[in-house]
């Protein structure tokens, strides 16, 4: 099932749409009617910030304007992160003042409408979550053994229109905020079977073309005091955003990074990577070099196999040549099939192969055996999901 997806059609964008060169008034002849005249388009209310987005520094100088004592930050935070609230006026402890103001000015309900698809045979979530403005996101709660997993998006959409993805199909709509992101949490733990122990960023969007509100996400999610994941439980994936990858080795956050590589050489991986076209191998070996060498973390790098494309033993080779100088770990993905694109994963077979002649070489390789064709299974973004669970579990995908 592809993406639920929904333009909006906002009023900047109807304006965008007039040619600069059109006249301020039109001829007199091509005047209509006043009543004829469609209604000009009403301006957009902003949208109130959201209180998921707030760092426990933001709510002690928010609390400091309302002329409030240090504790009552903490109070906030406590009934967000930690009780989960859903309406300020749960806060019982919190006088009823306060909470007016923060009403007035935080917004505490990320979503006007949300739903679940449940998958018959493994116990996937997907959720579609409607954004303030209309936009739609998904997230994908993957259960494994006694720990759960959440795949989260960081856009809605995506700009870099990788060929094989069904995201990168559909074009980018914008960023989402820090409260969106750690929103997607909030509204997964709500109805997760099992507690989420760990979250990928591998949903819709590259988080390094969203890296500041990404950041800050994961930062609100790993608080001590609040949600509490722990750093090496989340992973960002990158298609190759190279000043991301430089930036996140400066951050001093001990977070997972997964790198999409999918083609061991230029050629090859610009067929299916336009980002490839941007920052090149070199210069992504470089800086996947440097991180490693900076944090002395371990970089994953996924590669989706295809059949005849990528998928020989020379690519497995080159493959080895990329990884082994940074003793990088290689997660091999089968290709879900997407409708506009028209590569097929290899058979098992060709797959185990393929990872054997990376494990001979000692490279650290997982590989996803196919599994369940539930309801969900037949979402692109699931299936991505699952290879995401893999890798920021560290345990063999054969093994979900
Ligand atoms: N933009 C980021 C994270 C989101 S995509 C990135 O590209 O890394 C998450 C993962 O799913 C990436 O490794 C991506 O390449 C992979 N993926 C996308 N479409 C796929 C498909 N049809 N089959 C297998 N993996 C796919
Ligand atoms: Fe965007 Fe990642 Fe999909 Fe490429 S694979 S289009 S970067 S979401």
């Amino acid at each position: 099932m592809p993406p639920v997806r929904k333009k909006v059609v906002k009023p900047a964008a109807v304006a965008a749409q007039t040619p600069k060169s059109a006249p301020a008034k039109p001829p007199a002849q091509e005047q209509q009617p006043a009543q004829a005249q469609p209604p000009p388009p009403k301006p957009q209310q902003p949208l109130k910030p959201l209180a998921w987005g707030l760092l426990p520094a933001e709510w002690k100088a928010a609390c400091a304007e309302f002329r409030q004592p240090a504790f009552r930050a903490k109070q906030i935070w406590k009934w967000l992160q930690q009780r989960r609230a859903i309406s300020w006026d749960a806060m019982t402890d919190i006088p009823t003042a306060l909470r007016d103001k923060l009403a007035e000015r935080y917004d505490i309900t990320a979503w006007t409408d949300d739903a679940y698809e449940q998958s018959a045979d493994d116990g996937v979530r997907k959720l579609l979550l409607c954004c303030r403005d209309g936009v739609r996101i998904e997230s994908v709660i993957i259960p494994a053994r006694d720990q759960s997993t959440l795949c989260i998006s960081s856009q809605a959409g995506c700009a870099f229109g990788c060929a094989f993805c069904a995201t990168g199909k559909c074009g980018f709509e914008r960023n989402l905020d820090p409260g969106e992101i750690v929103g997607q949490f909030v509204a997964a733990a709500a109805v997760a079977t099992r507690r989420l122990t760990h979250v990928v960023f591998m949903g819709m969007g590259e988080p390094f073309a969203n890296y500041d509100n990404v950041i800050k996400a994961v930062r609100i999610l790993n608080d001590f005091d609040g949600i509490a994941i722990g750093a090496r439980r989340m992973t960002l994936s990158t298609c190759g955003v190279v000043p991301g990858i430089e930036r996140l080795a400066t951050e001093n956050l001990q977070v997972e990074l997964s790198v999409s590589l999918h083609a061991p050489t230029d050629e090859l991986r610009s067929k299916i990577m336009p980002v490839n076209k941007r920052w090149p191998m070199t210069e992504l070996m470089a800086a996947c070099d440097n991180y490693t060498r900076t944090t002395g973390r371990v970089i994953t790098f996924e590669y989706t196999l295809v059949d005849g494309f990528n998928n020989l033993p020379e690519h497995a080779d080159r493959l080895i040549e990329l990884i082994k100088p940074m003793k990088g770990r290689v997660n091999l993905i089968p290709l879900s099939p997407v409708e506009h694109f028209d590569g097929v994963a290899p058979d098992m077979e060709s797959c185990e192969a393929f990872a054997r002649r990376l494990q001979k070489a000692a490279i650290n390789v997982t590989l996803r055996r196919s599994k369940g064709k539930g309801v969900t299974a037949a979402c692109g973004q699931l299936r991505l999901s699952r290879l995401a669970a893999a890798a920021s579990a560290q345990i063999p995908v054969s093994d979900i």
